[in-house]
C-alpha cells in the first residue's frame, strides 16, 4: 500500500485565512469550505481540460467541473472563441439580443416539452420563478417537493421533512418564516403510496409538483419508472403542473435531459415545466424555465406573473451557452461520454470489490454518483446510512492523490468530454490505494 503523502496545501491554507476574514466561511457557496469532509478548500488557480491547477501549483483531475456546467471540460477553444468574440462586443446591454433568440431555438429545438422559454442568471431563480408562475396559473398555493432534492435557495424550496407521512416541512434554514414553507409539502422519494395519499389529501389545492428527476443533490439517486409514471398521473389526473427540475440533468444526462430518457420507458411522458441551469451557461450564469405554451404566456409583459433580471439572457454568457450546445449535438457525443462516465464507475466498484470495501454506483450520461453502501439507495434516508467518516478517509485519500470530486457524500459527480481513457485509469489507480488505506 503506497502511504498517502500530505499534501501541499500552503498557499491554499493563506488565502482560506484571508478569505475566512471577509466572506463568511470563506466561501461563496458553503459545499466549498470542505465543512463536511474537514481540511483546507483548494483555491483554485487556472484549469484546461479535465484538469485544475491549485494555488499550490498541484493538478488535480477535476470531476466537479464547476458543479456540472463544464461538460466540454475548461477552456474548450472554440467556446473560447465565441466567449472572447462576444465580450469584445459589450458585457450588457439590458435590451434583447439575437443571441437569446437563438439560444431559445436552440433549446426548444431539444426539449420538445418546451414550447417557450425564459432565460435567468441561475438555477435557484429558475425554480423560483417556475413556482410563482405554476401558482400563477393554478391559482392553488400548495407544491409538493421531495426530501433530498435541493432546488435552490429560495424560501419555498428550502424546506426539509417533518416526521410521518406527507407532513408539511419545516424550514431548513434560519431567516425562512414557517408561514413562508406552509404551503410547501415535503415527500419521501420514490415513495408511491405517500404520493398518492399527498394528492387525495391535498390534490384539489396542489399547483405542481416540483423533481430532480435523477436527484443529483442526494449523490446519484434515479426516481423509478413507476413512480414517476404515478407522479405524471396524479399531476393530470389533479390539474396540478409536473415539473422538472434539470438544472443538472439538462443536457448532462442525454441531449434531452432526463425527460427523454423517462419518455422511451412511459409513452407519451412529458413534463410540463422543466428548469435548466449549468450546461445551458457552459459556466457562465444562464439558466431558464419554459413549458408550455398557455403557461408561459402568463408572464409579464403578456400575463400577470411578474419575473425580471437585469442580466438575463446576458450577451456573453448566451455566446458561451449557445457554443456548447452546439458542440455537445456532434454525433456520437452522449455515447462515447457515457461510456467513459460508465468505464470510471466500473474501475471504482472493481477497485473496492478487490479492497473488499462495500460500494457501488451508477451514472447516466455525464453524470455519476457512488455510495460506500452495497446496494444503491433509493431515498435520502438510505443515502445518509452511509459511514461518513470512512466517506472523509476516502474523499482525502483520493485528493491527495490528484483527484477531486465533490467533498460531501450527497453530492454527484460529473465526467466531463475531455477526460481521457489515462484519467480514468489514474483515478482508478488513486481509488485502489484509497480503498485499501480504508480497509486496513
Ligand atoms: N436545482 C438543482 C437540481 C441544482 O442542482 C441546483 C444547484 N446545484 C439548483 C437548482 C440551483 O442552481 P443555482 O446554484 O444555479 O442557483
Amino acid at each position: 500500500i503506497k502511504p498517502v503523502t500530505a499534501p501541499n496545501t500552503a498557499r491554499s491554507d493563506a488565502l482560506f485565512e484571508r478569505a475566512k476574514k471577509l466572506i463568511p466561511g470563506g466561501v461563496n457557496s458553503p459545499v466549498r469550505a470542505f465543512k463536511a469532509v474537514g481540511g483546507t478548500p483548494r483555491f483554485v488557480q487556472r484549469a484546461q481540460g479535465a484538469y485544475f491547477w491549485d494555488a499550490d501549483g498541484q493538478r488535480y483531475i477535476d470531476y466537479i467541473g464547476s458543479w456540472g456546467p463544464m461538460i466540454l471540460g475548461h477552456g474548450h477553444p472554440t467556446v473560447v472563441e465565441a466567449v472572447q468574440k462576444a465580450v469584445l462586443e459589450g458585457f450588457s446591454y439590458g435590451a434583447p439580443t439575437e443571441r437569446e433568440v437563438e439560444l431559445a431555438e436552440e433549446i426548444v429545438k431539444l426539449l420538445p416539452s418546451i414550447e417557450m422559454l425564459r432565460l435567468v442568471s441561475s438555477g435557484t431563480e429558475a425554480t423560483m420563478s417556475v413556482i410563482r408562475l405554476a401558482r400563477g396559473a393554478t391559482g392553488r398555493s400548495k407544491i409538493i417537493k421531495f426530501e433530498g432534492c435541493y432546488h435552490g435557495h429560495s424560501d419555498a424550496l428550502l424546506v426539509k421533512a417533518g416526521s410521518g407521512l406527507a407532513t408539511f416541512g419545516s424550514p431548513t434554514s434560519a431567516g425562512v418564516p414557517p408561514e413562508v414553507v406552509q404551503h410547501t409539502l415535503v415527500l419521501e422519494y420514490n415513495h408511491i403510496a405517500q404520493l398518492e395519499e399527498a394528492f387525495s389529501l391535498h390534490g384539489k389545492d396542489i399547483a405542481c409538483l416540483m423533481i430532480e428527476p435523477i436527484a443529483g443533490n442526494m449523490n446519484f439517486v434515479r426516481a423509478s419508472i413507476p413512480f414517476m409514471k404515478r407522479c405524471r398521473e396524479l399531476c393530470t389526473q389533479y390539474g396540478a403542473l409536473l415539473v422538472f427540475d434539470e438544472v443538472m440533468t439538462g443536457f448532462r444526462v442525454a441531449l434531452g435531459g432526463a425527460q427523454s430518457l423517462y419518455a422511451q420507458s412511459i409513452p407519451g411522458f412529458k413534463p410540463d415545466m422543466t428548469a435548466l441551469g449549468k450546461v445551458i451557461g457552459g459556466g457562465m450564469p444562464m439558466a431558464a424555465f419554459g413549458g408550455t405554451r398557455a403557461v408561459m404566456e402568463l408572464l409579464a409583459p403578456l400575463g400577470s406573473v411578474y419575473q425580471a433580471g437585469t442580466l438575463s439572457g446576458n450577451p456573453v454568457a448566451t455566446a458561451c451557452g449557445l457554443a456548447t450546445l452546439r458542440e455537445i449535438q456532434k454525433p456520437g457525443f452522449y455515447d462515447a461520454l457515457g461510456a467513459r462516465t460508465r468505464d470510471l464507475v466500473q474501475g471504482l466498484t472493481q477497485a473496492a470489490a478487490q479492497a473488499g470495501v462495500p460500494f457501488c454506483g451508477d451514472s447516466e450520461g455525464g453524470m455519476f454518483g457512488f455510495f460506500l453502501l452495497g446496494q444503491l439507495p433509493q431515498n435520502y434516508a438510505t443515502v445518509m446510512t452511509t459511514d461518513g467518516p470512512a466517506f472523509n478517509r476516502f474523499y482525502h485519500a483520493m485528493l491527495a492523490g490528484g483527484v477531486y470530486y465533490a467533498p460531501a457524500l450527497y453530492e454527484a459527480g460529473f465526467v466531463s468530454a475531455a477526460h481521457s481513457a489515462q484519467d480514468i485509469a489514474e483515478t482508478v489507480s488513486v481509488a485502489r490505494d484509497a480503498f485499501n488505506s480504508l480497509s486496513t
